[in-house]
């Protein structure tokens, strides 16, 4: 049966703990005393200064071996919030706080999943690891360090994201690159003895954008923007611009590969400047998109238990925007879903999880965990 007050307790006191991005150390420390404290061994990884992960694992039977989770870091608090966004308040079936609904909740709700493993002397079907992530808000380098590690890997992974309503099968992805122009200095007065830098990285983007608007207006590519061009300017001399560097955001469609547009960027800044030297390097962040097959077995058992639980039919989803599930997939070969109990208006002032979802979706876990 649902262990109410322990969900509770444990919501309770991960809303009072602050993990913005990189701030991850008190709440990583705090699922490593849950996790002791039910008899499962906890590991901490650390990433940086303050930013850690925490792992844990349950022996199970023979079946498949599940990978749990999710992030531990919460966005900033948006402005505009009314309730104490540092306390979780229970109010008309709503648990308001900062990070209740994304992801504190579904990091609540399958550690109540774990306990009652550990606790009611049951076996789940197949190993289960529980990983809780850094820094998903901003660079998923808690996702990224855990795919360095040799001894991680999983049949299928469940991220307790805030998706109740359906189960997330797939991202977008989004990538940030680099341009380096590299032309030749002269004299600013004879235009002929060097190579600008600047004009040639100025017709490299326009004739990018004229390419690749279209592209994306007419639904074939995802949007590209730039963000930001850099000279190297240092103060008044009339040399001839040799370098200048620009960032450009591409977003990633389902299929559509980083490697194919950095290709198309080089052909045509060899056709536009072919007397100057283009180096396109990948900056973070850095997502690839994804999707999983939707007849996947687990995929299926998932779907099934969480109809049966939720009562209702559950779709399968494209999210349009990244999470920590296109690291585990595209660096680890995870088939990952993001499934939790209901959170509303996250990253947003009053966000809150829906309480009513979290017996639903702990029963649908713990009966796709058991077998
Ligand atoms: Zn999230």
């Amino acid at each position: 049966v649902y262990d109410q007050q322990y969900f509770n307790k444990l919501l309770k006191d991960m809303v009072e703990i602050p993990s913005v991005s990189q701030n991850e150390r008190r709440m990583a420390e705090y699922i490593a005393n849950a996790l002791d404290d039910i008899g499962i061994e906890p590991e901490m990884q650390h990433l940086q200064d303050e930013s850690y992960n925490v792992i844990g694992r349950i022996k199970g039977g023979s079946g498949p071996t599940i990978l749990l989770g999710g992030h531990l870091d919460t966005v900033a608090p948006a402005p505009g919030w009314k309730h104490d966004y540092g306390t979780a308040t229970h109010e008309a079936g709503r648990i308001y706080g900062l990070g209740a609904g994304d992801m504190k909740g579904g990091l609540a709700a399958q550690l109540t999943v774990l306990k009652r493993f550990a606790r009611g002397g049951s076996v789940p079907s197949g190993n289960i690891i529980f990983v809780g992530l850094a820094d998903e808000e901003r660079y998923s380098i808690g996702a990224n360090m855990l795919s360095k590690r040799e001894d991680i890997g999983a049949d299928f992974a469940i991220l307790g994201e805030p998706h109740f309503n359906e189960i997330v099968i797939g991202s977008t992805g989004k990538i940030l690159l680099e341009l380096v122009v590299k032309g030749k200095s002269g004299h600013a007065a004879l235009p002929e003895t060097g190579v600008n830098a600047i004009e040639c990285m100025v017709r490299l983007l326009y004739e990018v954008d004229s390419k690749y608007r279209k592209l994306y207006t007419e639904g074939k590519l995802a949007s590209h923007c730039t963000l930001k061009i850099d000279s190297c300017y240092k103060g008044y001399g009339l040399n001839i611009p040799a370098e200048c560097h620009a960032l450009v955001n591409k977003q990633l469609y389902i299929g559509e590969s980083d490697q194919g547009f950095i290709e198309n960027i080089k052909g045509i800044f060899s056709q536009v400047c072919p007397e100057a030297k283009l180096e396109v390097a990948h900056r973070m962040p850095f997502y690839p998109s994804y999707s999983i097959d939707p007849a996947h077995p687990l995929l299926k058992k998932l779907a099934a238990v969480a109809e049966k639980h939720l009562k209702k039919p559950i779709p399968l989803k494209i999210n349009q925007s990244v999470s920590d599930g296109n690291i585990l997939y595209n660096s680890l070969g995870i088939p990952t879903v993001l499934f939790g109990p209901l959170g509303v208006d996250f990253h947003k002032p009053e966000e809150y999880l829906v309480a009513a979802t979290v017996e639903p979706y702990i029963e649908a876990l713990y009966e796709f965990l058991s077998g």
